[in-house]
């Protein structure tokens, strides 16, 4: 066992270093560096592919599971360490389950549609993206093939980001979302927002940064473990839990989305601070999925920083940077920071209408991939879509279908990951005010310690030993349910807007 994490803690830092390599290219590497940069990923790719494939890895594999069977022959194994190998086979099945002429035609696709996709969402135009869609759509099914599934292609597309998710399993939980949701959201329509005068002025992105690293600091994030730098898009990577990297974006005609997106990746990188050192490469080392990592974000963006109790805190603060903001009252700035409207642009979507977005793109690409769709009615269908769930209408397809990145770089199966971060969020942050039960009270003393601590024990330090819903239901005793979130968000805007 212990010469398995040794090859995997290896095969981990040769990641990493990808990784660093990765970041640099987003954050601080000159423009003409590019044509090199990817050359010296594509060729730490290959010795990483190389490593996992090969020989070593496998050999030492098979003394404690069968490769083919996925039975356990080392009896001397704990539950950990069964988990561990079972879930070292079922990633490298999967890795070599695509013939490399397959990987080949792929890469090479997924360049070609994306440069297209760069162009038709210039121009607004779907059809000249539609060719490359439809090649996507075929390759993805084959790939489902290639992985193999029980039900629908679609599953095993799932399963890359949220292992053990089903077509069914995700449409039913949208379904009980959805009529509560769409209730909510009309309900809201009808009243006023608030009055969000006081935001439309500049505001110094150095104080910005200074305040945002603070908050950054209260919540929980180690600085001698982490840092934060500027780039096109927020993100946030992980080497090792010991050196994380956040990025921001900040903008002087918007002071909300440089905050918010700064605790957002906070929350993101105090996930990876907290993954297991000791099982560092091995999959009780890694986040357990895409929708769990994106919990660990949007608890901390949404259900704390979106609350009463952490501006009653974090307000004074802001206004000694910002002394403008003197005048706003506790009251007005809760109300400013969660204004509900539903919106065309999914990352600019607040907390409530977020999920819509995601639950009309995954009724759509699952059927992509489920059933026989033609291409060229895609537009039309996202149209409807945005009409049946939000009730407005897109101008054209660079605010419609073109919006998002994802389809074009062959992403296919990774949009439920957002929706279900938020019904994780909920239900684990539930959970954790039963656990702590003066935790709004420490939040508006801005002591985040106790939460910070307890989401290290039930999730971070969890790694991979449940797949997201079983994490979810061993963290909270319940079974994975859209409850938890709609409960909180009809108490929340219910008593803002006093529905
Ligand atoms: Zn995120």
């Amino acid at each position: 066992m212990k010469r398995l994490k040794e090859i995997l803690s290896n095969i981990q830092k040769l990641e990493s270093a990808a990784s660093v390599l990765h970041w640099d290219q987003e954050t601080h590497m000159p423009e003409g560096g590019g044509a090199f940069r990817a050359e010296q990923l594509a060729y730490l790719a290959l010795i990483k592919h190389r490593m996992v494939t090969g020989r070593e890895l496998r050999d030492e594999l098979i003394r404690h599971i069968d490769y083919d069977s996925g039975k356990i022959v080392n009896i001397t194994l704990s539950r950990d360490e069964k988990r561990l190998v079972s879930l070292v086979r079922k990633d490298l099945k999967k890795l070599t389950a695509l013939p490399d002429r397959f990987v080949e035609t792929m890469s090479r696709h997924v360049s070609n549609s994306q440069q297209a996709w760069i162009k038709a969402r210039k121009n607004k135009d779907f059809s000249a993206f539609a060719p490359y869609l439809e090649k996507m759509i075929e390759l993805k099914k084959q790939e489902a093939e290639y992985y193999g599934y029980e039900d629908k292609p679609y599953d095993a597309l799932l399963d890359e980001f949220e292992p053990g998710m089903t077509t069914e399993r995700v449409a039913a939980l949208f379904g009980e979302l959805k009529p509560r949701l769409t209730g909510l959201v009309e309900r809201l329509q009808r009243k006023d927002p608030a009055d969000r005068k006081i935001l439309e002025q500049k505001f110094d992105t150095g104080e910005q940064w200074a305040f945002g690293m603070k908050i950054a600091e209260a919540i929980g994030l180690d600085l001698q473990r982490a840092r934060q730098d500027v780039s096109a898009h927020p993100f946030t990577i992980g080497f090792h839990p010991d050196d994380v990297r956040i990025t921001t974006r900040l903008n002087e005609d918007d002071l909300l989305s440089g905050l918010f997106s700064t605790i957002h990746e906070s929350g993101h990188a105090i996930y990876e601070q907290g993954l297991s050192k000791e099982y560092y490469g091995t999959p009780l080392g890694q986040s357990a999925s895409f929708g769990i990592h994106e919990s660990q974000s949007r608890l901390w963006e949404n259900m704390i920083g979106r609350s009463r109790e952490f501006w009653s805190y974090a307000l004074p603060l802001l206004q000694t940077h910002f002394p403008k903001l003197k005048e706003a009252g506790l009251e007005d700035w809760y109300r400013m920071i969660n204004v509900v409207r539903p919106s065309l642009i999914r990352v600019e979507a607040d907390e409530v209408t977020y999920s819509l977005h995601i639950m009309l793109r995954f009724d759509i690409e699952s059927r992509m991939i489920n059933e026989d769709m033609k291409v060229d009615d895609l537009p039309g269908l996202w149209n409807a879509k945005v009409q049946e769930y939000l009730g407005i209408k897109p101008k054209n397809d660079a605010e419609g279908v073109l919006q998002d990145v994802h389809w074009s770089m062959g992403g296919i199966g990774y949009f439920p990951s957002y929706a279900m971060g938020n019904l994780y969020a909920a239900q684990i942050f539930g959970q954790a005010q039963k656990a702590i039960p003066d935790l709004l009270e420490r939040t508006a003393a801005g002591d985040f310690l106790p939460l910070k601590t307890w989401l290290n024990k039930e999730v971070h330090l969890q790694g991979r030993r449940y797949d997201p819903e079983d994490l979810v239901k061993v963290i909270t005793g319940k079974a994975l349910s859209a409850d938890p979130f709609m409960d909180y968000l009809e108490e929340k805007y219910g008593e803002i807007y006093h529905l």
